[in-house]
């Protein structure tokens, strides 16, 4: 199980096990109860403790590898694919943008600048596609919003929504299937979905 963390707390009114993704265990006994009463708990939580961090290990970022040839192979790749990708969802939405560039960069699956230019990563070209047009989607907002406050947000929601949802598109071969929870409480379903299953894969 790795360290576990045994901690008190005023306001817990019972013991509780938690797996942190990077804090790793944590357990809460309620202040009145002994530390013992804790471990007792967590000794009887094992199995489901250790199933929890497989699950989590395995869902955590995959490393997107990244050696120079490969680089270059992508780059080739993705300098063929992302710029009229971006060109098709710019003019389905009615954006307009300045110049896109296609970057290897180690800190952003893309950006764009207040003078209207689009940089995209071209590991874009090593997830899903409906990840690639969602993070050009991303960038397509920030045309509207150099930020990332309400108005960004509920945009970049109805475009997905509209986009993933109710066009329903594919890219010719694999239609993409909702994996996000229709009655989600998450004020931004469809995008968040997005953005969680993006954070599942990590640049290198
Ligand atoms: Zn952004």
């Amino acid at each position: 199980m790795g360290d576990v963390l045994l901690r008190k707390s005023k306001r817990a009114g019972r013991v509780s096990v938690r797996v942190h993704p990077s804090r790793g265990v944590v357990v809460t006994v309620p202040y009145a109860v002994p530390y013992e009463a804790g471990v007792r708990f967590l000794m009887s939580k094992k199995q489901w403790v250790l199933s929890v961090m497989a699950r989590q290990k395995a869902s955590s970022g995959v490393p997107l590898e990244s050696g120079p040839a490969r680089i270059e192979a992508l780059r080739v790749e993705a300098k063929r694919y992302l710029p009229e990708r971006l060109a098709c969802l710019a003019s389905r939405y009615g954006f307009v943008y300045g110049r896109v560039a296609v970057k290897n960069n180690r800190t952003n699956w893309g950006s764009c600048s207040t003078r209207g230019n689009i940089n995209l990563n071209l590991r874009l070209m090593l997830v899903p596609w409906h990840l690639r047009d969602y993070v050009m989607l991303h960038e397509l907002c920030h045309l509207r919003h150099h930020n990332h406050g309400p108005a960004f947000h509920s945009l970049l929601e109805r475009l997905c929504a509209d986009y993933f949802v109710t066009s329903a598109v594919t890219d010719g071969k694999t239609v993409w299937t909702c994996a996000f929870p229709l009655a989600s409480r998450s004020e931004y379903p469809v995008s968040r979905a997005l953005e969680r299953e993006l954070r599942t894969y990590r640049i290198v």
